[in-house]
């Protein structure tokens, strides 16, 4: 039986979700707050599309709505190619930036290309919810947009049961309002990693599609910058050197701030809070040759609010060693320092400017992921020497050799570039051009492993270390950025960090100094965690006892003070993202959630939650708890000492089954052989009406996962699987099966 309550809950709070999204956008509609340094900086101001394209005589609209950055690159890519090939006055724009109400009165010789990421449950990004709101408003019966020529490629993964929904009901809707499309319905799958490539086999096609629809003359592809950049002398108060916007600058007044000094937000994907890391530990025993790092962030007195289910958006810096090895590559002078101003007012900047190329490069660039195939087939053009242009040639033209020798490989630009040149620096590569075509270092989202009824002044994370090894034995491994800057500062918030190996303490003097650092430590920790001892908590045991007292010499550092000291005595820049992740509102109905690994997180979230509730309510008999957790062995159990804690404050409404996957002379077993193992209970508590929470691996998991409860209804009712799959479908669309998969 469907929980009415529960699902009137779902649907007000879905709307609450949209109103939150754009709450924001009219919040700085209205105050006219947004970070000047990435103001469009000569157009009207207006928010019309088409008065805007008019007043710069645009001929072209690329437009993009993106949730992390990646969508946004790939549409500034193709617009940029576009006024290379072409010679076409292209506009490109976010969605979010302007309004399409007049989109009827656009000359139809103007096409327009949308870029259209999905996230979640098939939901259009954030920033193109208004966007969405516009189009469902639309009346079919009208053909308002039969004047309108576009194009479209949505970026998605398979392995989400709503693969590319809102590129697709973004086409959908604009096909129903009478617009025409040009070319194929483009479609990225980053569940087969093959993102890139489909982008570039649509690409092929559509602009040739387009170069005919308008009749237009091909020419060699020729980088024009949009951007002036301009050398500066001195370092002043108004030069980023990193902050993660305008109001941290000393030269800033506006800083949003109560009494006691303390930023207020909002805070948001432009201005984060910086918050202060209060406590950070080893959840991984040595034994498992693994890392995953608990974060606790201090957002006391700062307005950050979250709920139980959100996810943390943390804003990472690049480390050291690849800072430096992206400067020598390119050849490039660390300490200039720039202004950058658009040549095209509708053009929004990169980054905030003036700053630094160091800076740039270590705050504003994402300088460690894979290489695109395109962005070789660009450089060519910058070939400092004829066998170069023809390695860039052969690479950028054969798939399969790309694959083979830079994807393979694990290739940052930096290798690649070295690898092509045979370890020479590239001194032909313009700083503009790296600036234009280099993505921008994005947030990355942690799913919060805290309650916000229990703990209401911190937010913690639970992030496993990416650590890549390479196949081949000689190259280095992949280095998770936000991952290993984390543990960068677990270590030495520790003392453990051997910050330069040449240093290193002679083992006999280690002991003495080290005590004396933890001391100093837990003093710190103490004093820093007042705020929240005012707070009733459940006592989080003391970290692990992984913690070793051996130092750690680690393959990346970081910067850890950050720009100015910003970030000193252990703070990142961080913002919270709603999600729609929610315990069911009546602690009556059963819960079974199913979460390996760190997909572990919120449920350590939602437990904490019942517990305090428990604690607060203790004559009402909470619904069944039902968690099933999976990790390797007992070396990669998280949070282990805590699960017994919550059974006994819970009284026998907590229940957790643990499989392991990797136990010596054991078969595999996985979360969805244990469900299986279980579905007699888990097919009771599904007839009294649970909802179902799956949290961690998109890829496999989730799939496997929904396959066990599709299993659990088709014996458990006796129905054939088809219908099993229907009711599955169902709760999903209710609101009582929800996914936190990534
Ligand atoms: P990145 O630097 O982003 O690298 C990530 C991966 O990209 C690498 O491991 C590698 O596979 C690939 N890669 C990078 N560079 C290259 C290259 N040159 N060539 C080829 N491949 C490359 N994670 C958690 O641990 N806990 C959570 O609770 C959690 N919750 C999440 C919730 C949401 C909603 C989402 C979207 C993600 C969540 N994640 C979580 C994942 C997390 O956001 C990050 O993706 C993860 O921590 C890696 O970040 P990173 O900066 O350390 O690694």
């Amino acid at each position: 039986m469907v929980d009415k309550v529960d699902i009137l809950v779902v649907t007000v709070f879905t709307v609450a979700i949209a109103i939150y999204f754009n709450k924001d956008l009219l919040l700085d509609l209205i105050t006219g707050a947004s970070d000047e340094a990435f103001k469009l900086q000569n157009s009207s101001g207006s928010r019309d599309i088409v008065t805007v394209l008019k007043e710069n005589d645009k001929n072209y609209l690329v437009v993009y709505g993106s949730q992390t950055g990646t969508t946004e690159d790939y549409a500034k890519r193709f617009a940029k190619e576009l006024i290379s090939k072409f010679k076409l006055n292209v506009m490109c724009a976010d969605l979010e930036d302007y309004e399409f109400d007049n989109l009827h009165n656009l000359p139809s010789d103007l096409v327009i290309s949308l870029f259209l990421s999905t996230y979640g449950e098939g939901e259009y990004p954030d920033s193109a919810l208004q966007f969405e709101t516009w189009l469902k408003n639309l009346d079919p019966m009208d053909k308002k947009l039969d004047n309108v020529n576009f194009t479209i490629f949505g970026l998605g993964n398979s392995t989400y049961e709503h693969f590319n929904g809102a590129a697709r009901s973004a086409w959908k809707l604009l096909k129903a309002n009478g617009a025409h499309l040009i070319g194929k319905f483009g479609l990225a799958d980053d569940g087969a990693g093959t993102t890139d490539e489909d982008y570039l086999s649509w690409n092929e096609k559509v602009t040739e599609q387009i170069k005919t629809f308008l009749k237009l003359d091909e020419q060699d592809l020729k980088f024009e910058s949009s951007f002036e950049v301009t050398k500066l002398e001195s370092l002043e108060e108004n030069v980023f050197v990193g902050e993660p916007s305008s109001q941290y600058l000393p030269a800033c007044e506006e800083l949003p701030h109560n009494d006691e000094g303390l930023q207020t937000g909002p805070f948001n994907t432009i201005y984060p809070y910086v918050a202060p890391i209060v406590k950070s530990y080893e959840l991984f025993d040595p034994k498992s040759g693994r890392n995953c790092i608990h974060t606790e962030f201090d957002v006391s007195g700062s307005n950050l609010k979250y709920s139980t289910g959100d996810h943390l958006a943390i804003w990472p810096s690049n480390a050291n060693e690849k800072v430096e090895q992206f400067i020598k590559a390119l050849n490039l002078d660390g300490e200039m320092i720039f202004d950058l101003k658009s040549k095209d007012p509708t053009m929004k900047l990169p980054l905030p400017t003036p700053t630094t190329v160091e800076a740039a490069v270590r705050h504003y660039l994402e300088i460690t992921g894979p290489v695109s195939r395109q962005l070789l087939r660009t450089l060519i053009q910058f070939a400092p020497t004829e066998t170069i242009k023809t390695k860039l040639l052969d690479l950028s033209n054969d798939k399969d050799q790309f694959a083979k020798e830079i994807n393979a490989q694990y290739f940052n630009i930096a290798d690649a570039l070295y690898y092509i040149s045979e370890g020479k620096p590239w001194t032909t590569i313009p700083w503009e051009f790296i600036l234009e075509f280099t993505p921008k270092l994005q947030p990355r989202y942690y799913s919060i492993s805290s309650s916000a009824l229990t703990e209401k002044q911190t937010i913690h994370v639970t992030s496993i270390v990416e650590n890549v090894t390479n196949d081949e034995d000689d190259m280095p491994p992949v280095l998770g950025v936000t991952t290993n800057l984390l543990r960068n500062i677990q270590l030495d918030k520790a003392g453990l960090l051997e910050k330069d190996i040449k240093d290193k303490i002679p083992e006999e003097d280690k002991d003495e100094p080290e005590v004396e650092e933890e001391k100093k430590e837990e003093k710190k920790e103490d004093t820093e965690s007042v705020n929240e001892k005012t707070v009733e908590k459940i006592e989080t045991p003391t970290p692990s006892k992984s913690a070793t007292k051996e130092k750690h010499t680690l393959p990346v550092h970081y910067d850890l003070d950050g720009p100015r000291n910003l970030f000193q005595g252990y703070k990142l820049p961080i913002h919270v993202r709603r999600s729609t992740f929610r315990l069911p509102t009546n602690p009556q109905t059963p819960v079974i959630m199913v979460g390996p690994g760190t997909g572990v997180a919120p449920f350590r979230g939602f437990i904490r939650e019942r517990v305090k509730f428990q604690e607060l309510n203790p004559n009402v008999k909470l619904g069944k708890l039902l968690l099933f957790y999976g990790s390797r062995d007992a070396n990669d159990f998280l949070y282990r000492e805590e699960w017994e804690e919550y059974k006994t404050k819970l009284n026998g409404s907590f229940e957790m089954v643990v499989a392991h996957s990797r136990l010596p002379n054991k078969p595999k077993v996985y979360v969805q052989d244990k469900l299986k193992d279980k579905e007699e209970e888990v097919m009771e508590l599904l007839k009294e009406g649970a909802f179902i929470y799956v949290c961690g691996d998109a890829k496999n998991m989730a799939k496997d996962v929904n396959a066990a409860f599709v299993g659990t209804y088709t014996r458990g009712l006796k129905i054939e699987e088809a219908e099993a799959r229907e009711i599955v479908k169902m709760l999903k669309s209710q609101g009582k099966y929800q996914e936190d998969i990534w």
